[in-house]
């Protein structure tokens, strides 16, 4: 639990700073709330093409996290997932992070890269207690649905975004979304009425049906004005989706401003040893974009380096040297 560095947040630039520290000889644990890595990209599109990073000319936004992890990957970082940071205390020369459950890191430096903050999804009533067993609110790996009977429960951008990725491999998918009209761009929902995706509207998911073996195996869902239907399900995408918030980052005497962290030009922020980057930092010009964040990471770990080791250099030297 003892590390050069802790970075809190594994989007895509707490991931490329997990790389930087790496590359920099910095020992570092990587602490995000969500089960998997990718932060907004893995919650809210991650099969959807992104056409502004560097080097792509369009890239997935999955395949974009999985590269981030694999160049991430030689240096071993320690992935703390799920675990939500909670509090920031100052102890002589090192930081000490204390995450929910009570575990306490201890860190030369702290690296805060918790973008917009924890991500809450947004509840499912009838589906209160399958979080888990059957009910998810997005799908890490498609081919865990491979010849399931999914049901996508929503009706903006997410919800269509995972019908379509769903309908190639799964044995069926269904959408309820329990009004008319959608909140999804017109293109992705022609899209899915063109695969033939059945469109529920009007309609909520009102209870989760088990088997005797205890697994999810349909949906019953109310129709306004209809008959009530069974859906067969073995999984549930509940993508209603998500409210963002800093939670426990705003009590740690960091200055904050429009729900960001204000640094300086190196990223470090109103307290010693402890830097933000990514969309999580603030500063005149801003603008919050993954090319900003893989840039500001690059900077605030190299500053680190300096600030943990004042013999060390600025300048990391060319990565296109090193062996
Ligand atoms: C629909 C959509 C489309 C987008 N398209 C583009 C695009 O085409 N190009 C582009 O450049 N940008 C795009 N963006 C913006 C881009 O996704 C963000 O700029 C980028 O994700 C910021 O990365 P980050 O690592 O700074 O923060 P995030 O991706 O927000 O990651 C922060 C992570 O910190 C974690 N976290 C927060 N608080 C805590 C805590 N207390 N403890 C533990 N973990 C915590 C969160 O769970 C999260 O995983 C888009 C955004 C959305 C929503």
């Amino acid at each position: 639990m003892d590390y050069d560095l802790v970075i809190i947040g594994a989007g895509p630039t707490g991931l490329f700073a997990a790389y930087y520290a790496g590359f920099r000889g910095l020992s570092m644990a990587v602490v995000d709330s969500l089960p998997e890595p990718g932060g907004q990209v893995t919650a809210m599109y991650p099969e959807k093409m992104i056409y502004d990073v560097g080097g792509f000319a369009a890239i997935r936004g999955r395949d974009l996290v999985q590269g981030l992890v694999d160049q991430a990957a030689p240096w071993h970082p320690a992935y703390l997932l799920g675990r939500k940071a909670e509090k920031l205390e100052t102890v002589g020369d090192r930081v000490e992070l204390t995450l929910d459950g009570g575990d306490v890191l201890s860190a030369g430096a702290v690296l805060i890269t918790a973008g917009i903050g924890e991500f809450t999804p947004r509840p499912l009533p009838a589906g209160d207690g399958w979080l888990g067993r059957g009910m998810v609110h997005f799908v890490p790996s498609l081919q865990v649905h491979a010849g399931q009977h999914v049901v996508v429960v929503g009706g903006g951008d997410s919800a269509f975004d995972w019908c379509l990725a769903l309908h190639p491999v799964a044995a069926s998918v269904t959408l309820v979304h329990r009004r008319g009209k959608f909140r999804a761009a017109e293109s992705i929902v022609r899209q899915v009425r063109e695969l033939g995706v059945p469109l529920v509207t009007d309609a909520e998911v009102t209870r989760f049906v088990e088997s005797p073996s205890g697994a999810l195996e349909g949906v019953e869902v109310s129709v306004k004005g209809g008959e009530d239907l069974s859906l067969p399900a073995n999984a549930v995408v509940a993508a209603l989706g998500f409210t963002a918030d800093l939670g426990p980052i705003e009590s740690w005497g960091l200055e904050i401003d429009h729900r960001a962290i204000t640094v300086d030009s190196t990223m470090a922020t109103a307290r010693p040893r402890v830097y933000a980057a990514g969309d999580v930092a603030h500063y005149p010009g801003k603008v919050k974009l993954i090319a900003t964040g893989f840039g500001e990471a690059a900077t605030a770990v190299n500053n680190i380096a300096v600030a943990l080791d004042p013999d060390a250099h600025l300048f990391p030297g060319h990565s296109s040297n090193a062996e």
